[in-house]
């Protein structure tokens, strides 16, 4: 496997004034500077470099925690328009490419670095409690140490039409399921809630 460590330590005064109104956005955001959060501005700001300008990014995340709301704040994809997708595989590493040519740029914690920092490693690995803001500060200060990166193409990526949508025969909601009647809750697949009282207002 090719990547790169990236040695730069401190992250350079430039490099702060870039990313301190993100951090000051994430404090406003989340009501304390989380470390998921400092270590993603820091992610994708590296990805945004290492790629250089492009018009179309996409954008691909490898765990729900804090790394979407760094690239929501930090690239023009979001969840929402369709140009970051969430994988939730536990990996505190994401993908940024180019749409239309699918090179990109990978980046990941690189885990024999995070053991120099047994309290950053302990976060990492969910061990245990932690004091965020502290941690917080430290993974600012470590910087881009903790980091790796590598080239990448991604794999094209179809996006799913906008098909038709049904109404469902039993709550007389819109679904997109095309073999059924029912949507996904009627139909006993999926549910979230229990309705707590009769009338619908
Ligand atoms: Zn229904």
């Amino acid at each position: 496997m090719t990547h790169h460590e990236v040695s730069a330590n401190l992250l350079s005064d430039t490099i702060m004034k870039r990313l301190d109104p993100y951090f000051e956005q994430g404090i406003e955001f989340h009501g304390y500077l989380s470390p998921g959060f400092v270590l993603g501005v820091i992610m994708v700001d590296l990805a945004k470099e290492i790629l250089g300008p492009h018009d179309l990014i996409d954008a691909v995340v490898e765990t729900k925690a804090c790394l979407p709301d760094a690239i929501q704040l930090m690239t023009s994809c979001s969840y929402g328009n369709g140009w970051m997708r969430v994988k939730d595989w536990d990996k505190f590493a994401l993908t940024l490419y180019d749409k239309h040519k699918l090179d990109g740029v990978r980046v990941f914690v690189n885990l024999e670095e995070v053991k120099k920092h047994p309290s950053i490693e302990r976060w990492l690995m969910r061990e245990g409690h932690t004091r965020k803001e502290e941690l917080a500060n430290e993974v600012m200060r470590v910087g881009r140490s903790i980091l790796s990166w590598q080239r990448v193409r991604a794999a094209p990526y179809q996006r799913i039409e906008n098909a038709p949508l049904a109404v469902c025969s039993s709550c007389g909601e819109t679904h997109s399921s095309v073999d059924s009647d029912l949507c996904i809750r009627c139909s006993g697949g999926e549910d979230y809630y229990e309705v707590m009282d009769g009338a619908v207002e």
